[in-house]
């Protein structure tokens, strides 16, 4: 049997290597179906889900590659070796909206939710936290790579009606953070340098995670997740629900939990390059706009931000029920519910799906300048 490191490893060269020198080549003859021969025993259903679609394409272009068996009937083995291969854009990666060939190779183990956050039906979302053993250059590119993997990053004809799978790779967002955000962050959060940073990171993301199950059915579809509007709400209203419950949990890290989600978003998903066609980029822009309208956010003499969640909770719980109105309308069939929204929380609109909002605030331009040194000093 062959070890996972040493088989991903041939297989991303190959994945490379296409990319690279053969994008126009057909998808049978690529070099990537070719090195999934060999595969472990523990992945050899995933591979042949990855050959599938290879096969189903055929004569057809690299760039023409759809990845529909993957995204339909991945399963990923908990506590277990997994390989994902598909023609896919990743979020905040080098190549923004660039959709290329990827493999990831990674172990993973079930997110569970704490016990300290109210009970929530898992509502069908698997979501699993992975450890990448093995990645294509997308994937691994210092400090922009890949952090999730769901279904809707997949090129496909047609979308899979539910999420067969969902993984986060916390390492990647607990560096993101340590490298991107915690230096912006003043002192006084002492309980964001006293406790574990990858444990908060992990906090953040599964309070997020419980508040896209508030929603409605229709809002965890995928369908529903790849129409920018719609998943810009989502976004949204997970933010808030998670912000909310953390304000009432009563466990010593969960304002330090929602500290991190929210200067998360606000030091650098609002500054995601093309961020007016990013949805995270926009969710995130939104929440830095509502607290700076109700200064809740502010920057000391040092250029240290400081969060004022004690301020924040109040008008936190009034745009959640907002937002919730927005999310209801929007399931009940008026389409146009969230540009409203947004257009009257001064967002200009084109194209239905293109958000564009300037922050000109001191504080905004202040992290708007930290996140593009950050980006340059990286590139
Ligand atoms: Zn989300």
């Amino acid at each position: 049997m062959n070890d996972l490191s040493t088989w991903a490893s041939a297989l991303v060269s190959a994945v490379d290597a296409d990319n690279l020198t053969h994008p126009e080549a057909c998808c049978r003859d690529a070099r990537t179906p070719h090195a999934l021969a060999g595969a472990p025993t523990a992945v050899l259903d995933h591979v042949a889900l990855a050959y599938e679609d290879f096969q189903r394409c055929g004569a057809l272009p690299l760039s023409r590659l759809r990845s529909d068996v993957v995204a339909h009937r991945l399963t990923v083995h908990e506590d277990g070796e997994n390989i994902l291969v598909a023609r896919m854009v990743v979020p905040g990666g080098p190549w923004p909206g660039h959709y290329g060939l990827e493999a990831v190779a990674f172990t993973a183990e079930r997110a569970a939710m704490p016990d300290a956050f109210p009970p929530c039906e898992d509502r069908g979302q698997v979501l699993a936290f992975g450890r990448i053993v093995a990645a294509s250059k997308a994937y691994t590119a210092r400090a922009s790579g890949g952090a999730v993997l769901f279904p809707e990053q997949l090129a496909v004809t047609a979308r899979p009606a539910r999420q067969s799978f969902g993984v986060v790779f916390l390492d990647r967002l607990t560096t993101l953070f340590r490298d991107r955000v915690l230096p912006l962050i003043d002192d006084r959060h002492e309980g964001m340098h006293a406790f574990p940073l990858r444990r908060l990171r992990q906090l953040a993301f599964l309070a997020h995670e419980w508040g896209h199950r508030q929603g409605s059915d229709a809002e965890l579809e995928v369908p529903a997740r790849s129409r920018r509007l719609a998943a810009v709400i989502a976004e949204l209203r997970a933010d808030l629900e998670a912000l909310v419950m953390l304000e009432a949990c009563s466990e010593a890290w969960a304002p330090w939990a929602a500290g991190v989600l929210i200067a998360d978003r606000i030091a650098r998903e609002a500054w995601l390059r093309r961020p007016q066609a990013q949805v995270d980029a926009i969710a995130a822009r939104h929440l830095l706009a509502l607290l700076l309208r109700h200064r809740a956010v502010t920057l000391t003499s040092g250029h240290r931000i400081v969060l004022h969640l004690d301020q924040a909770a109040v008008f936190l719980h009034e745009e959640l029920e907002m937002v919730r109105r927005v999310a209801e309308e929007l399931s009940a069939g008026e389409a146009g519910a969230v540009a409203r929204y947004l257009a009257g929380c001064g967002w200009a609109i084109t194209d239905g799906a293109t958000c564009y909002r300037e922050l000109e605030q001191p504080i905004a331009r202040y992290l708007g300048y930290q996140a593009s040194m950050k980006e340059t000093a990286r590139a």
